[in-house]
């Protein structure tokens, strides 16, 4: 065996966007034990940041020892038990995800489906809500397989409304839109680390409210995933100088973790938003210019995933291929009904620059080209040049 040296690549798809050089550098500082008091240190300084990050100051914060789909897991098995009627919205591959996992829980699960591209519709889940008690109310906030954003406030209030604990995905939007765990008054929220927050993948912060605490610790039932039973967890994350071996953290990934929120917050929170907004602006202005179109209607689009249609003619994997081999640029396909239909151009966290959009804007105008569709790179540029003054 050698040393595995990974190739520079410039990360434009649906996550894990570019990690930046500080943290990456803070990944490799030396580890030590779990239970260090340093590190307890390290672990209250995360669970305060990512409280202020989700604006979720009454909630339990803790980052969870896998990728976003943990979060889902998470929240999903801890809320339902068998027989406990679950509505969740699917408008694309992850609320589907939601609907599976609900039903390995042994829920009755009612799904309300969108076509792709679509937002959450909150009538249509308010009328399924209305139909018989239901335990959970499960959505996504950013979908990251067509870049539609739902209206988070006004879907957690339907779910109060009839009684029901929201469970909302913010894998993609924490940090690149305004989550607002407090305002939306939401029960569960979870996220991941290599999107808008710019860290490796291998984490999900997530937050969970009183009423969701006080439905874990009440359940009749014991959580059948060990893992993630937040029963034990918070023991664990709880603090208080009670600390107790519950499994070994990913300390090197927490150390990353950390310095992206170090990160975040110097930039400032809403600073950060802004940017991503911008730069979504100069790139579909770009893609405009070079003649093409985006999927999903203007003011339902995510900054942070931008699905931009396949034109007739064009082979959508050459493309990829060509911006891969001759830029180092990953961009992400189509997932389900849009395979072979979509580019996912990702603007997250690190990615979300004016040179990520000029370079973006510049490698997919030179593949088009060499497809024969006429790409003008120079009009696409001008235009996102506009919007970046
Ligand atoms: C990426 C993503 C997930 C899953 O996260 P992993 O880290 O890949 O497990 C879940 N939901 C949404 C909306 C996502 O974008």
């Amino acid at each position: 065996m050698q040393s595995f040296q990974p190739p520079r690549r410039i990360l434009m798809g649906p996550g894990p966007s570019d990690v930046s050089p500080r943290v990456l550098a803070a990944l490799s500082r030396p580890t030590i034990g779990h239970l260090d008091p340093e590190f307890q240190g390290l672990m209250e300084e995360i669970k305060a940041a990512l409280q202020r990050l989700f604006n979720a100051p009454d909630h339990a914060c803790v980052p969870l020892p896998a990728p976003g789909t943990a979060g889902m897991e998470a929240a999903i098995m801890n809320l339902l038990e068998p027989g406990d009627r679950a509505v969740i919205a699917v408008n694309g591959a992850f609320g589907g995800r939601m609907a599976d996992m609900a039903g390995r829980a042994g829920a009755s699960v009612v799904t309300v489906d969108h076509d792709w591209g679509q937002p959450v519709d909150v009538a249509r889940c308010e009328a399924a809500l209305a139909e018989a008690p239901t335990k959970v109310f499960a959505f996504v906030h950013a979908e990251t397989s067509t870049g539609a954003r739902s209206d988070a406030g006004p879907l957690c209030a339907i779910a109060r409304k009839h009684g029901a604990l929201s469970i909302v995905d913010c894998v993609t939007s924490l940090g690149g839109i305004v989550v607002d765990v407090a305002g939306w008054d939401a029960d569960v929220v979870y996220s991941g680390t290599q999107k808008c927050l710019s860290a490796p993948p291998g984490l999900s912060p997530i937050a969970l409210s009183k009423r969701a605490q006080a439905a874990i610790s009440g359940r009749k039932e014991k959580v059948r995933n060990w893992l993630l039973d937040f029963n034990l967890l918070m023991a664990y994350w709880g603090g208080d100088g009670g600390r107790t071996y519950h499994h070994t953290a990913p300390i090197n990934a927490l150390y990353g973790l950390h310095e992206s929120l170090v990160a975040i917050f110097e930039e400032g929170q809403q600073a950060a938003i802004v940017r991503h907004a911008r730069m979504h602006a100069a790139l579909v202005a770009g893609i405009e210019a070079a003649g093409l179109s985006m999927l999903v209607a203007e003011q339902d689009r995510l900054p942070q995933l931008n699905t931009v249609r396949v034109p007739a003619g064009v082979d959508e994997a050459a493309v990829r291929t060509h911006v891969l081999k001759h830029w180092d640029l990953e961009i992400g396909a189509g997932l389900g009904p849009l395979k072979g239909q979509v580019w996912r151009i990702g603007l997250m966290g690190a990615s979300a620059t004016a040179w990520h959009v000029r370079l973006c804007l510049t490698a997919l105008c030179e593949a088009l080209t060499a497809q024969g569709y006429a790409a003008d790179a120079k009009a696409a540029l001008a235009a996102a040049d506009a919007k970046l003054t």
